[in-house]
């Protein structure tokens, strides 16, 4: 978009020649080229998409307001310009190729191709609806009745913005409702096809941009929520048809719920990471080996890592330096994410002596699924049950920055439980944190 678009479409809702035109759309970047200059414009992917041969540069908006700059021809790159810090490219621009979709590409068609098969459906009208979620069964009644009212075909086009590694509620969106379309609708006249478009929440601007692109897609009525119904009526000439929000919990057809439950398990079916945290010898892996045990018996499916389990492969080459031992814990952090992301159950047995690594490993998990345990037995006791004869090489100086000798610990501050080991048996402990976990809601 070039300066005279943008400032009219930012001020008016409209392009320079009058027509309607709600969102902005520039292409900003740090550091132009100069005037003429052709630059590329790639996909996050590097595919290039189009060149565009550099016509204008010029302030956005924010930018104007601080600097009081004020209309004027922003043409060259001026002295001044060079102080700000982003600038707005435009020009003419040549396509090269469409950005790629790898997922759903059977849900992808042009606008041309929406049309075409629309068209094929030999409607008087057809009824775009965009759902935002999953749809439910008010929505699809609510649909169904709109287009046997308008005599329409039907479009459903899910808005579909980028997509991130992780991104459940993408897939579960779209598959949820697929399954909706495929399974409740009138295949003659319904047609479901995904819309790519990045959303800005921008109210009344974001639904007029909507509507306006359903209806590059053939679409001559949209369903839209009440209060833009007359804006949409009178800006673009298509048929509203309100639709008010719901309250209340809504329900869905079995096949939409068994995609939603399987996406959002109940808690007892969402990944954890229960991480214990003490001094060598403590007895981490013993009261994790029965927890393990205790929580596989409730359907848990458990990956065990032990700290020095770990160090024989995981973290082969690492020594005992603080930068050492914060690598090999924000390694298991890692892991235990990645374990815990995929509704699975990490069960963590490391010293980890420094609270701060010990929150990395919090944060890389998730706060909501990461459970410390902090078995706080003393020094003098651990050092008397000194399983693997550490202490007594580290007191007899065979072993250098040995945790508890001459290496320090940090005692969590706010761990979700504490352990005593003097009084309470491994079993009883395994018990206390099974206990809290099923208090949680983690366990069934
Ligand atoms: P860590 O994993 O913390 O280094 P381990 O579990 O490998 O510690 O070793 C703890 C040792 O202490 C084990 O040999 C265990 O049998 C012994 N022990 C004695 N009493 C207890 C107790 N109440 N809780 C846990 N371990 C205990």
């Amino acid at each position: 978009m070039n300066q005279a678009d943008y400032l009219s479409v930012l001020e008016t809702m409209r392009l320079r020649d009058g027509s309607l035109f709600p969102i902005p759309i520039t292409l900003n970047v740090a550091s132009p080229e100069g005037l003429g200059q052709r630059v590329a414009l790639r996909s996050p992917s590097n595919h290039l998409l189009a060149i565009l041969e550099i016509q204008e540069i010029f302030a956005r908006q924010e930018e104007r307001e601080e600097r009081q700059i004020c209309g004027g021809q922003d043409h060259s790159l001026t002295a001044e310009m060079q102080s700000w810090g982003r600038f707005c490219l435009s020009g003419a621009l040549r396509v090269v190729e469409l950005p790629l979709h790898y997922d759903f590409p059977e849900l992808r068609h042009t606008p041309a191709q929406v049309r075409a098969l629309l068209g094929s459906m030999n409607r008087r009208a057809i009824v775009a609806f965009s759902p935002t979620g999953a749809m439910n069964r008010r929505d699809e009644d609510f649909t169904k009745q709109a287009v046997k009212e308008a005599k329409a075909g039907l479009l459903v086009q899910p808005v579909v913005g980028e997509i991130r590694a992780g991104d459940v509620a993408h897939f579960t969106r779209v598959q949820a409702c697929r399954a909706l379309v495929q399974n409740y609708f009138d295949r003659e006249s319904t047609l479901f096809s995904l819309l790519p478009l990045a959303t800005r929440s921008d109210g009344l601007r974001e639904v007029l941009w909507q509507a306006m692109v359903s209806r590059n897609y053939g679409a001559t009525h949209v369903i839209v929520e009440r209060q833009y119904a007359q804006a949409i009526e009178s800006e673009l000439g298509m048929t509203a048809i309100p639709f008010d929000r719901a309250e209340g919990k809504p329900e869905y057809r079995p096949e939409v719920a068994a995609i939603l439950e399987q996406a959002y398990p109940p808690k007892a079916k969402q990944g954890l990471c229960i991480w214990f945290t003490g001094l060598p010898s403590a007895g981490k892996s013993t009261i994790a080996e029965i927890l393990a045990i205790q929580l596989m018996e409730h359907g848990r499916r458990i990956t065990m890592l032990d700290g020095d389990v770990v160090r024989t492969h995981l973290s082969k080459g690492l020594g005992f330096s603080r930068e050492d031992r914060d690598v090999n814990i924000r390694r298991l952090g890692f892991v235990a994410g990645e374990i815990a992301r995929h509704n699975g159950t990490a069960i963590v047995a490391a010293v980890s002596p420094f609270d701060s690594t010990r929150r990395q490993a919090r944060e890389m998990v998730g706060d909501d699924r990461f459970v410390l345990v902090y078995v706080g037995t003393p020094a003098n006791v651990c050092e008397d049950r000194d399983v693997k004869g550490f202490y007594r090489k580290a007191r007899a100086g065979e072993l250098k920055n040995f945790t508890g000798v001459d290496d320090p610990y940090e005692p969590p501050p706010n761990p979700e439980i504490r352990l005593e080991t003097v009084h309470c048996t491994p079993q009883q402990n395994a018990q206390k944190v099974f206990d809290w976990l099923r208090q949680q809601g983690f366990v069934e």
